[in-house]
């Protein structure tokens, strides 16, 4: 029997053409072979699932994934492998998000969206669709984790970050390889991939959306601080320190994270920088935030501390104690536990 792709359109760039006056308009995926006729030579059988409400990315919410996961999950034992076509500004985000929700996954489930439109002539999405299905439906190697594709290189979504609003290569991994590389032929690194674990599949859909996000800047003031700490119905904040989780030492600011954290707010410590890992204690800086038990987020992406504070605080609302350990380990290979793999 042929290998069956499922794509689930949720809208973005690559779903749009141009009307006849050069408006851009999302198309219709039934019409995918009369845009991509290549797809007729696939060895694979390739179905598609446009979700009720095609949207730009950047109004994507906790709903629009549950959407696409309960989409998925119909037609889990159905298709071999699934293919998300999704816009590029929150593509990080909803990546890292399913990829909390699925547990113990053994298909790929592989993102990806692209620059410029389909129907526009130089467009990016036709490769990256391609190369996504094939991916999707590959034998040589079985990617049983979420992914992101994009530009040549397949990414672990959860470790994916939006890094050009103009280049083709607009997505990079920082602190964890490619699974895959495009060329004339995939080069694939196995041994990187998540292993499946044979137990039954579990799709978690609830998310506390009652976090914030607080960027550090030097000059910050305390009434800006406050105010994202006293936010009414705050259960959890990620703040973007500086370095390897530096963040000023003053006393008003230790004592508004510590009072919050008396309150039972879970407090999250993410660098700003793109690349390397907090380490709390390294400094004088961060000595103080981990006596009063900010949580480190090791080398974490925002998108990923973003989806899985979400997805903790969501799935286990009356277990603080547990939500703080798991965001200090590694549930779907969102931080670096072991770096001796990273070759
Ligand atoms: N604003 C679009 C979106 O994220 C951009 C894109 O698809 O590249 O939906």
């Amino acid at each position: 029997m042929k290998d069956k792709v499922l794509i689930v359109y949720t809208g973005g760039t690559i779903g749009m053409v141009q009307d006849s006056n050069g408006a851009l308009k999302p198309f219709p995926l039934s019409h995918i072979y009369d845009l991509v006729p290549e797809l007729k030579r696939c060895s694979y059988t390739i179905d598609t699932c446009q979700l009720d409400n095609i949207i730009d990315s950047s109004n994507m919410t906790p709903d629009f994934w549950v959407n696409i996961a309960e989409c998925i999950e119909r037609e889990y034992d159905n298709y071999d492998g699934f293919v998300v076509l999704h816009g590029t500004d929150t593509m990080a985000y909803t990546a890292s998000a399913l990829s909390f929700m699925f547990k113990n996954l053994s298909k790929p489930i592989i993102l990806t969206g692209s620059q410029l439109p389909m129907g526009m002539l130089r467009s990016d999405g036709r490769e990256n669709l391609i190369c996504a299905l094939e991916l999707a439906s590959c034998h040589e190697a079985f990617i049983p984790e979420v992914c992101l594709f994009f530009e040549n290189h397949l990414y672990r979504g959860n470790r994916s970050t939006k890094i050009s609003a103009e280049n083709f290569d607009a997505f990079y991994s920082y602190n964890f390889p490619s699974l895959a590389k495009a060329g004339i032929n995939f080069s694939f690194k196995p041994h990187l991939f998540m292993q499946q674990n044979g137990q039954p599949l579990e799709v978690r859909k609830n998310f506390d959306r009652n976090i914030a996000v607080l960027k550090l800047f030097p000059g910050i003031t305390p009434q800006v601080v406050n105010a994202v700490l006293h936010a009414e119905g705050l259960h959890g904040v990620i703040i973007e320190t500086f370095g390897s989780g530096n963040a000023p030492t003053e006393s008003w600011f230790i004592n508004a994270m510590k009072e919050a954290i008396g309150r039972g707010i879970i407090v999250l410590n993410v660098t700003q920088c793109k690349a390397g890992a907090v380490v709390m204690g390294q400094y004088e800086a961060s000595c103080e935030m981990e006596r009063i038990g900010i949580i480190g987020g090791n080398d974490i992406t925002l998108e990923a501390a973003v989806t899985k504070m979400m997805y903790l605080l969501g799935t286990y609302p009356d277990d603080h104690d547990h939500v703080r350990h798991s965001l200090q380990c590694s549930l779907r290979g969102e931080i670096t536990v072991n770096q001796s793999r990273l070759s």
